[in-house]
């Protein structure tokens, strides 16, 4: 099978040297996107040289016997793919995949997306093909790109004005943002971007999050997985580290590893320097009553020392467990009443502390 991708030049020169950033990558999602035609080889034998028919503007040609000649550059071997999500009747233009899958689509949408399909467009390699699609007497011009049919196909779905993938998987999520980023569909890539904060994918894997978001330059999401990091014993685990896509060095994880240190720190600064409102003397506690604040407030601050990260939860736990420790009799109307301004103060503190530093 001959090289999907035109040689632009004819020194060897490909599509993918005039846009560097280009890089294939494999995916078996949405393997079913795309559904082999039964006239695909027929399809192909309508292929010539851009040079050998320089009609253009051709859209919706009627309906009509004419075909145009064969030439000597037909590619009657090339096994092709029609996409069966995307075939519009008015297409314009053919994006084909490395594999054989190809997709009738339109030009102003593709342009309107992203400068690269505009630099593929407005200048076709001139070894690019031409294929006619259906009854068109028209032939449309095949840019070859070098990512797979699964890709394009994903591709498309997030270019054209139609539902998204609902991405629930990491690694799925992942391919997205960088197959976007390949082909500088930045304001997508930025909306996923934003999803990655989400604590679906933080909690699934927090390093390759990290990792991600790192390399894209998404520093909200760096900051949320760097926080769900300091809460767990990271240090020494080689699951988190031990992914093949990880690129974070020994040097990256220490630097990491300074920074849950210094935020555990300036956490603690925050939980130190927090004034226990007045007690109301009506409270049934004694000990809270003589002490003037929480009777296991200290005993809070001790507990607090030891566990990795502060968060709403360990909140409750180190206060229940303080309660218990300092054998506080307040009612539990006034425990919660404590629980929940440490939530909104201590919070709201916490969440302004930075989690990376110089
Ligand atoms: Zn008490």
């Amino acid at each position: 099978m001959p090289s999907a991708t035109p040689d632009v030049t004819g020194d060897g020169t490909t599509i993918y040297d005039l846009i560097p950033s280009l890089k294939r990558r494999h995916s078996t999602r949405l393997a079913a996107a795309s559904q082999p035609s039964q006239d695909g080889a027929n399809n192909a034998q309508d292929e010539q040289d851009v040079n050998a028919s320089q009609s253009s503007s051709h859209l919706s040609s009627p309906p009509t016997e004419a075909t145009e000649p064969a030439t000597e550059s037909k590619e009657t071997e090339v096994d092709i793919t029609p996409s069966k999500r995307f075939s519009f009747a008015d297409a314009d233009v053919i994006l084909r995949s490395n594999d054989g899958h190809e997709f009738s689509v339109h030009r102003c949408i593709l342009i309107a997306a992203s400068e690269n399909f505009e630099t593929i467009l407005r200048n076709p390699p001139t070894s690019s093909k031409r294929r006619k699609i259906g009854n068109n007497t028209t032939s449309l011009p095949v840019i070859s790109t070098d990512e797979t049919g699964e890709e394009l196909d994903i591709l498309l779905t997030y270019i054209y004005p139609r539902s998204r993938p609902n991405n629930v998987r990491f690694r799925h999520l992942s391919f997205d943002i960088l197959l976007l980023d390949r082909w500088n569909i930045l304001t997508i890539r930025d909306d996923l971007g934003r999803q990655l904060c989400s604590d679906v994918f933080i909690q699934e894997n927090p390093v390759a999050v990290y990792n991600l978001a790192k390399k894209m330059g998404f520093v909200d999401a760096q900051h949320a997985a760097l926080k769900h990091l300091y809460g767990i014993s990271f240090e020494g685990n080689r699951q988190y580290f031990l992914d093949d896509g990880i690129e974070l060095t020994a040097k990256d994880l220490q630097q990491i590893m300074m920074w849950k240190k210094e935020y555990l720190r300036s956490v603690m600064a925050v939980v130190d320097g927090y004034i226990v409102p007045p007690i109301n003397h009506r409270n049934s506690c004694t000990k809270c009553v003589s002490a003037k604040q929480w009777c296991w407030w200290n005993t809070f601050k001790k507990k607090l020392h030891n566990w990795n990260i502060f968060n709403r939860d360990t909140i409750d736990k180190v206060v229940f467990l303080s309660l218990a420790a300092t054998e506080c009799q307040a009612p539990y109307g006034d425990t919660y009443k404590a629980i929940k301004l440490l939530h909104d103060s201590l919070e709201k503190e916490i969440d302004k502390l930075p989690v990376s530093f110089e």
